[in-house]
């Protein structure tokens, strides 16, 4: 004998009834076996609906049940032979009928018991079932259907009865064995029971598991088959974690605790009977009957994984009873938990602190208001006297839990799990580890639970990467290029580095694109100029309520309105990598509540970019310092543009035009002036000198600017036209070098005067031959730093400083180094 079940999924269309008949057919062929089916998908939300809306005076159920009625009367007729339909599409019409009558009476009365949503909520079961026994009958197969409810005897606790076992089994176990009964097949409706008074009950929401593994534990079943909609239980809930797994095998502990927490694929009491009597179940998908699924039974197999499945049960409340009065004193749990227990509230959790000042439960969110008013009457006298307070409650919380019978013999798990959480930034409410260590859950913010699980999956289950999740911000030249390179390059970084590049979200000023499965970028363009319209502060939003995991912002804007937003995303454990200069060189005061931020959330906030494109010269100096090296001086030439402009201006053609030239070929700021004016390398050598730990504003930094003052105003149109009226200016600067063999560069200077001040300069220099900044050709950057560890021999860093490709891959490189933290 077997039982083979079949949930909502599987008996929905006529292409899953198909593959039902044939599983069950070569099942027949083998042994004597029972069916137990579900309601059709979504007929029993329907059904639930019905009564609701009935109650309410809401003539709309009318509708709901011409719905229910049509979704059968069609199925029976793409199922059955025509010749074969009659008897079939008036059952289904006599169902309708009493239902209909049942819910006039509603209609009238207004009162809607659990009692009566029981008696309408089992024809759901009652039809799928008739349904399927008739369509087994047109292929040839005999069958019996028993009605559940005159075997299955329960308690009269409507909507979530609990079963008699004994009487249970013995009715089972007669009917069985009457030879009256002797059929191939059986075909039985899963989920409605009933009372002493014959009252139709149900055995809670996804109870036909449940029945399934009734029946197979009363007959000794050699078998419990689970057929649902996906190939077995898996590591998470595939809706949730893309990448969950099938998990080949698991033990009834372990399988009962994943379902305890969440894991809808099998209903919480189905394990016990059938456990009880060491009967394997196999959880089998309809949609792909060959996969091998998974056995669930004794033994948990002897492998490396001491975790076996995360799950989560979302609308939680956390109910918290405080009190000084508490401490010491026995009694307190009992009291709640008798309280709770006589309004028939379910304990999913429980946590009491050691110094017994608190006690802390969580329940079903629909529990927290009857939960409250309990609680606080039972401790009505103790809250008068101040010596607990009154109950506290917290809604929106969920549960998380980790599952694995071989955790208890591996430290580290709850390390691993609560470092996990903490890096990236999921606040834990709550904690509770079972005495058997069979798992270890904790309670988070609802907002959280999408994110949490899939890190955890991450780090447990999936060494074979991470994912990033990208939003770039900006896609001018910088931008472009940075796509493009991450196009190229995803497949071997996720090779090489098992990083998974997902771009999340690309926006200009106008438009975003926002997509969680990542965006395809061979077309992004097109894809961004038909995008919704939105500003930086819906990204932001977007991006926080997104809430995904190992998320990194991308700012490769120049714009001060991007910089702004780095607080709010560092403060959502939201990394920040930045070329855009701007919030590194604010007030000294935003950039340490940047940095400060980044370390309380465990974000990172990085911007190698800011000086010298992708040439490692923030990080050199950032080694340096961690290492215990200390900065005293630092000379540089850090503007790639104003290199390129010396390097080529020579009076035969006007510098104006040199500029241009500049500025075309991607080299300038938006605005040349930040350049040419020097704000630029004041920006830059402030970077530095500040991440060399000095407190340094823009304000401090004298600047020996040699773009005479008209060129300041106006557009940058305007200040192409001044540039050319002040040809003979520039003419003289160079000349004035020229004659002395010189050559010309913008130096910036960093070092401490004799008080230990921090002075910076930068401007326009001769530089002689001898010089370590004469050969400086194109757009070249060179830093030199002096420190205690190189005091006369600088350490050096030489090389391209500007355009969009290695500003992009230094961009790159600070996301991957983001990534892997
Ligand atoms: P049925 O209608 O067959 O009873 P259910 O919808 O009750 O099916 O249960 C199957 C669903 O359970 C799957 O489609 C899946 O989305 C969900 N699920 C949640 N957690 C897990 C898990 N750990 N493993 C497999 N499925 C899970
Ligand atoms: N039809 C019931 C429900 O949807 C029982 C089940 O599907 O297992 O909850
Ligand atoms: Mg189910």
């Amino acid at each position: 004998m077997q039982v083979l079940k079949f949930g909502g999924s599987s008996v929905g269309t006529e292409q899953s009834i198909g593959n039902v008949v044939s599983i069950v057919t070569a099942s027949v062929k083998k042994q004597t076996s029972i069916v137990v089916v579900s309601a059709m998908r979504g007929v029993t939300d329907q059904l639930l609906m019905l009564a609701q809306t009935a109650a309410q005076g809401n003539e709309a159920y009318k509708t709901i049940i011409e719905n229910i009625e049509q979704k059968h009367l069609d199925i029976v007729r793409v199922l059955l032979p025509i010749q074969q339909q009659s008897a079939t599409l008036s059952m289904v019409k006599q169902v309708i009928n009493e239902l209909e009558a049942n819910c006039e009476g509603l209609f009238m009365l207004k009162e809607l018991t659990p009692r009566m949503k029981d008696k309408i909520v089992c024809y759901g079961e009652i039809l799928s079932s008739k349904i399927i026994a008739a369509t087994f009958e047109s292929k040839g197969i005999k069958q019996q259907w028993v009605d559940a409810r005159e075997l299955i005897k329960t308690d009269s606790n409507f909507l979530n009865a609990s079963v008699e076992k004994e009487r249970t089994y013995t009715n089972i176990k007669n009917y069985f064995t009457t030879s009256a009964h002797s059929f191939d097949l059986y075909v039985i409706p899963g989920f409605i029971s009933s009372d002493k008074e014959g009252n139709t009950t149900t055995l809670g929401r996804g109870g036909s598991d449940y029945t399934a593994a009734l029946f197979a534990a009363a007959l000794d079943a050699a078998q419990l088959e689970i057929w649902t909609d996906v190939s077995g239980m898996m590591t998470a809930d595939p809706r949730i974690v893309q990448n969950a797994k099938e998990i080949p095998q698991i033990s009834y502990q372990e399988a009962m605790e994943l379902s305890h927490f969440g894991a809808k694929v099998i209903y919480p009491p189905t394990i016990q009977p059938v456990m009880q009597k060491n009967i394997p179940v196999l959880i089998k998908n309809t949609f792909e009957p060959e996969h091998p699924g998974t056995i669930i039974q004794n033994e948990s197999p002897k492998d490396d994984n001491f975790i076996r499945g995360i799950s989560s049960i979302q609308d939680i409340c956390l109910l918290s009873l405080e009190g000084s009065g508490m401490i010491g004193i026995p009694g307190f749990s009992k009291r709640l938990f008798e309280a709770l227990a006589k309004k028939q509230i379910n304990i999913i959790l429980i946590t009491q602190s050691s110094s017994e000042h608190s006690i802390c439960v969580g329940v079903n969110m629909q529990d927290a208001h009857q939960a409250k008013i309990a609680v606080d009457a039972e401790f009505e006298k103790e809250i008068n006297t101040q010596k607990v307070e009154p109950l506290i409650v917290e809604k929106e919380v969920s549960i998380l839990a980790l599952v694995g019978e071989q955790m208890k013999s591996h430290p580290g798990v709850s390390g691993k799990m609560f470092g996990v959480l903490g890096r990236n930034g999921i606040n834990v409410r709550a904690i509770a580890q079972g005495s058997s260590e069979k798992n270890i859950t904790a309670v988070i913010a609802t907002q959280d639970v999408r994110k949490a699980i899939n890190v955890l999956h991450e780090a447990f289950f999936e060494t074979s990467y991470k994912q990033v999740n990208l939003y770039i911000a900006g896609v001018g030249n910088v931008g472009g290029k940075l796509l493009e390179q991450i196009k190229k390059q995803a497949s071997y970084i996720q090779e090489t580095l098992r990083l998974q590049i997902n771009i999340v979200g690309i926006a200009n000023s106008k438009r975003q694109i926002i997509n969680q499965e990542g965006i395809n970028l061979t077309n992004w363009r097109e894809q961004l100029s038909e995008a919704p319209l939105g500003d930086i502060n819906t990204y932001v939003t977007t991006i926080i309520n997104n809430n995904l995991r190992n998320s990194v912002f991308v700012d490769v804007t120049a714009h001060e309105q991007v910089a702004n937003a780095y607080a709010q995303l560092l403060g959502k454990a939201v990394s920040v990598v930045a070329c855009n200069k701007i919030a590194c060189s604010s007030p000294y005061e935003n950039y340490l509540k940047l940095k400060s931020l980044a370390r309380e959330y465990n974000a990172s906030f990085l911007f190698e970019t800011n000086v010298g494109a992708s040439l490692p010269i923030i990080g050199t100096l950032n080694n340096l310092i961690l290492s215990g090296d200390s900065i005293n001086k630092i000379q540089a030439v850090l503007s790639g543009t104003l290199n390129f402009v010396f390097n080529i201006y020579d009076g035969t053609v006007s510098f104006a035009k040199v500029v241009r030239q500049a500025q075309a070929e991607g080299y300038t700021e938006p605005d040349p002036r930040m350049d040419l004016g020097g704000t630029d390398v004041m920006r830059k050598i402030m970077i530095l000198a500040r991440e060399a730990g000095n407190q340094i504003e823009m304000t401090d930094i004298e600047n020996e600017g040699f773009l005479p003052e008209s060129c300041f105003k106006g557009s940058v149109e305007d200040f192409y036209v001044e540039m050319e009226k002040q040809e003979p200016h520039f003419k003289k600067i160079y000349e004035a070098a020229a004659s002395k063999n010189c050559k010309l560069k913008f130096v910036a200077n960093f070092q401490h005067d004799a008080n230990g001040k921090g002075i910076a300069k930068v401007g326009l220099q001769h530089i002689e031959p001898n010089s370590d900044f004469y050969h400086l050709y194109g757009k070249d950057n060179l830093v030199l730093f002096y420190s205690n560890r190189y005091p006369e021999l600088p350490l050096v860093v030489k090389g391209a400083g500007a355009g969009a490709d290695v500003t992009a891959s230094g961009v790159f490189a600070d996301i991957i180094r983001a990534a892997r933290v």
